[in-house]
């Protein structure tokens, strides 16, 4: 293997294994030479990757997916756009898929880069203030790009980078994503290291970072859990719950639960679900009578089960088809919280737009990552 993709994996692994970095499966790296790109497969986890999970694709081949014209239905598009990236493959018989921002790897002209979601990037990213910030904190020799999915991000950055070229020598190292996170540019990985490092320690100036701090059980907790497990008809439902000052922060003051009522980022929707559940009342009947029309009301809008509530005095639960997904839907959602609470410091969190929030929840190629993910934990638990 070439020197530059064995530091290929190890910086992958070194952002993946760092939650305040990269949550479940989110992120992706890439390297190229002159006529080859590799970038993470689908659906891998940056955490415990290996070269096995990178794509090697033929770079004019996927070049050539910025010069077609696609079908102007959005779906159709992302489809369309995949199957592109399929034929761009040096090894189709791999059977892997390249993330879906391949082609935005390409565009970057870097030999390395790294997109990941940081939990402080995204604090501003995710941000009223999050373009003007940003020209503040990193001036001019940066990209801002305003928010957009799949291929729409790929056209709106390459028309970004077509523009910036023209006053500047070399590209841009640092990309700002609006509700997403960043890319960062670069000729070797200890630079990218140190571009990170400068990145992070900027925003953390403005942002007053807390420690989770554990807070006791309540009493009732398993009653909680029992009852609403009798509320949800799938007996394959797992439940867990939380309790923790980040969770207290979200419900010890009415009203700073809508803060985190609408998802910032596409993560959020894939492992949490589009909406959540939220219940302020004082004894446990009331809070299961609420949860339950809340519930209802969810099933009937979305067509399918909440993952995520937060219960006063009781913390933030998770309802999924296994201890595992429970435990990534929590980690995310706290993300989230975190993510929304250092948002105060640029004026307070910005969520997506609703059409785009209904855009991700059916975009099959996010349904494929969370799919690929939840197999995987399958097969781990078999083979335990
Ligand atoms: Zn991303």
């Amino acid at each position: 293997m070439i020197k530059e993709l064995k530091d290929l994996v190890e910086i992958s692994r070194f952002y993946g294994s760092d939650p305040d970095f990269v949550i479940a499966g989110g992120g992706n790296t890439s390297f190229k030479d002159d006529r080859h790109i590799w970038v993470k497969a689908s659906g891998f986890s940056m955490n415990n990757i290996d070269i096995q999970g990178f794509v090697q694709l033929y770079r004019d081949k996927v070049k050539d997916t910025g010069k077609k014209k696609y079908s102007a239905d959005p779906h159709q598009r992302e489809v369309q756009v995949k199957e592109d990236l399929l034929t761009a493959r040096v090894h189709p018989e791999s059977g892997l898929r390249p993330s879906v921002e391949t082609s935005l790897h390409e565009v970057i002209g870097y030999p390395f880069v790294i997109h990941t979601h940081p939990t402080l990037v995204n604090a501003l990213m995710c941000s009223v203030s999050a373009e003007e910030k940003t020209k503040e904190f990193f001036g001019d020799e940066v990209l801002f790009v305003p928010y957009a999915p799949g291929y729409r991000l790929f056209k709106s950055v390459s028309a970004l980078l077509g523009r910036y070229r023209k006053t500047h020598e070399r590209d841009p190292q640092l990309i700002f994503l609006q509700n997403h996170g960043i890319f960062i540019g670069a000729g070797s990985v200890s630079e990218i290291k140190d571009l990170y490092d400068f990145v992070i320690g900027k925003i953390r100036k403005t942002v007053d970072e807390e420690p989770l701090l554990p807070v006791p059980k309540h009493p009732d907790t398993d009653l909680l859990t029992k009852g609403l497990l009798s509320m949800v008809p799938d007996k394959n439902n797992t439940i867990v719950i939380r309790h923790n000052s980040l969770h207290r922060y979200f419900y010890e003051r009415t009203g700073r639960f809508n803060l985190i009522s609408r998802p910032f980022t596409p993560d959020i929707i894939v492992y949490c679900g589009p909406a959540y559940l939220y219940s302020d009342k004082d004894d446990l009947s009331s809070v299961l009578s609420d949860l339950k029309n809340q519930w209802d009301a969810y099933l009937q809008k979305f067509k399918k089960q909440p993952k995520i509530i937060l219960v006063k005095e009781y913390g933030l639960i998770a309802v999924e088809e296994s201890k595992k997904p429970a435990e990534t839907a929590l980690g995310v959602f706290e993300d989230f919280m975190k993510i929304s609470k250092y948002s105060e410091a640029f004026g307070g969190p910005h969520p997506m737009p609703e059409e785009e929030i209904d855009f991700i929840d059916r975009w099959e190629v996010e349904n494929y990552r969370r799919n690929i993910l939840r197999s995987a934990n399958r097969i781990s638990r078999k083979a335990r």
